[in-house]
């Protein structure tokens, strides 16, 4: 297990040569409908009639020739069933969809704990597990076993977390930004949870964020609504705030639930679920 410093904060950017390039996958593993009213923090103060949402659910590959990033990991088996959340691909057939072969995976990033993200680890046993500590620790807290925490959350996946870091595979992220790679940032913006973080990949085109569920869906960042499940109301403000402003410096910003990622990112990279992102 290793921890970050200062320093972590002045590496900005890597040196990535032609070979060195990313390419940024988004992998679409499950999708249910939802509405307005369930998505959205007091959805009638907005004053509007409610509204059929599909909700999808992503994870993300961040390749190139010399590593490949996964960054979370989907919902596992057991919580498609008792949540009645059936998936399109399990974690396993999600990568494999995107020609990911688990043993070859050199770092896992989870942006925050709660099911539909670190669920899948444990398909994933070898490489180095990423996540914030204010992350970690609150979710090793007692205050993550109320009920509104509680209910996002899978006991067996949090007693993975735990052996993760038993097995000292977990680092645990204390600056923000944190160098995951040369030319992959972590962020930690806090808000929908204590620690949630999103990720920052720097491709031939410019800078892709992979938000997570710092943005589920382009309307929260867009018309400034905050999403039902929050930890700190104004950390999540701020959050769309710093969001905003990577957009406005011309990143590509990626929702972390928004079906609205097939269509902005129509390229496909070998598989319907498959989002070539860049
Ligand atoms: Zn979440």
């Amino acid at each position: 297990m290793s921890d970050t410093t200062a320093a972590d904060a002045t590496t900005g950017s890597g040196s990535a040569g032609p070979s060195s390039t990313y390419e940024v996958l988004a992998v679409r593993y499950a999708s249910r409908l939802t509405t307005a009213h369930d998505v959205y923090l007091n959805y009638h103060l907005y004053r509007e009639p409610d509204r059929p949402l599909t909700m999808d659910y992503f994870f993300w590959i961040v390749r190139n020739a010399e590593r490949t990033i996964v960054v979370d990991t989907g919902y596992s088996a057991d919580a498609a069933v008792t949540r009645d959340r059936p998936v399109l691909m399990s974690t396993r057939q999600a990568l494999q969809a995107a020609r990911v072969d688990p043993a070859g995976v050199d770092q896992v990033v989870l942006t925050h704990a709660h099911f539909d993200h670190i669920g899948g680890v444990s398909v994933l046993d070898s490489g180095e597990v990423v996540m914030t500590r204010t992350e970690y620790e609150f979710w090793m807290s007692p205050l993550a076993e109320r009920h509104q925490f509680a209910h996002t959350a899978e006991r067996a996946d949090l007693d993975h977390l735990r052996q993760l870091v038993a097995d000292d595979r977990m680092t645990l992220t204390g600056g923000s930004p944190h160098q995951l790679a040369p030319g992959v940032q972590l962020l930690q913006l806090g808000g929908h949870t204590p620690g949630q973080a999103v990720v920052v990949v720097e491709t031939a085109g410019g800078d892709v964020v992979l938000a997570s569920d710092a943005m589920h869906y382009y309307e929260e960042i867009e018309r400034d609504r905050p999403f039902n499940i929050v930890a700190d109301m104004a950390a999540m403000y701020r959050a769309f705030d710093q969001l905003n402003e990577l957009g406005q410096q011309g990143a590509v910003l990626v929702a972390g639930h928004d079906p609205a990622v097939m269509t902005r990112f129509p390229e496909r990279a070998g598989h319907d679920e498959v989002v070539r992102i860049a």
